[in-house]
């Protein structure tokens, strides 16, 4: 964008100077497009089961009326697509929440082993549907990161979701936590790995955006929204961390999200030097 302002001149004479401005807002129309078209597909993805939803209304007050094996198919269909709406709305105001929280800083010291222990707790279920076994490495001693534990707890069973459903083939999952160095600073790493179909390259770095999927018919099988990994992306925005993904076709997927190390100590101290 460009403006021009006249400089004023002395009484009774016109402007001779021009002050001319220019703004680059190629950032601002790239987040406006992108704002556009997240309501432009959560509208399609919103849309698609409704329609599905209208169509079956429509044949069961009509053709099928009187066909008891029809209506009870088209009422597990519709069940089906109400509760994939659900869905849907659920990640999108986790998301919109998550978002909003995005600037606050995480202080409270968490410990990542007893986060991973809960989400093994609670895939259980959905991992003994699957067939997937699940394995825990864990250190012996707490783990500590700076972070919100819902949100924490929202990360990993988000990443062990997923492996257990598009990894299902590999018929296990492991979790783990570990320490390492990173040049020179300490760093806490949670990862997931499965041992599936893995991921071509040419997808990976777009994961994380909204909607995202490597095949939307697979996902959609799977109850997926295409929210999920958004919402990992958004947390560990918060934390300070970063999601790093390994995956290779064939062999799996490690998705490890990677935090600051955290002396829960030295957390503490400071927040009782903050209060008084
Ligand atoms: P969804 O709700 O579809 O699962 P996500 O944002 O969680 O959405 O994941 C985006 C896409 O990434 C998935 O649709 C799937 O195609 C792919 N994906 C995620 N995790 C894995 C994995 N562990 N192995 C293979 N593909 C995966």
């Amino acid at each position: 964008d460009v403006a021009v302002l006249p400089i004023p001149a002395p009484a009774g004479e016109s402007p001779r100077f021009f002050l001319v401005l220019f703004r680059d807002r190629t950032a601002e129309r790239r987040t406006e497009q992108m704002r556009t078209d997240f309501v432009a597909n959560a509208s399609h993805e919103l849309r698609t089961p409704l329609a599905s939803l209208a169509g079956f209304i429509e044949t069961l007050q009509g053709p099928a009326r009187d066909d008891a094996a029809a209506r009870e198919k088209f009422l597990a269909i519709m069940r089906d697509q109400a509760a994939r709406m659900s869905r849907l709305i659920d990640d999108l105001l986790s998301l919109s929440r998550i978002e909003m929280k995005r600037h606050l800083p995480v202080k409270t010291p968490v410990d990542l082993t007893d986060i991973f222990r809960t989400v093994e707790d609670q895939i259980t279920p959905l991992a003994e549907e699957l067939g997937v076994s699940i394995e825990l490495d864990l250190p012996q001693t707490p783990v500590f990161v700076a972070g919100e534990e819902d949100e924490l707890l929202q990360v990993f069973s988000n990443l062990v979701e997923n492996a257990c459903k598009y990894g299902q083939s590999g018929g296990r999952v492991t979790l783990r936590v570990s320490q390492a160095d990173e040049r020179g600073r300490s760093v806490v790493d949670g990862s997931v790995t499965d041992y599936g179909p893995g991921i071509a390259p040419e997808h990976v770095p777009r994961l994380t955006e909204r909607f995202y999927r490597v095949d939307v018919a697979n996902s959609r099988s799977k109850r997926g929204t295409g929210l999920g990994l958004s919402i990992v992306r958004n947390i560990l925005l918060r934390h300070k961390a970063r999601l790093l993904v390994h995956s290779a076709v064939d062999e799996g997927s490690t998705f490890t999200a990677r935090f600051p190390a955290c002396d829960a100590r030295s957390v503490e101290i400071e927040n009782s030097y903050q209060k008084q």
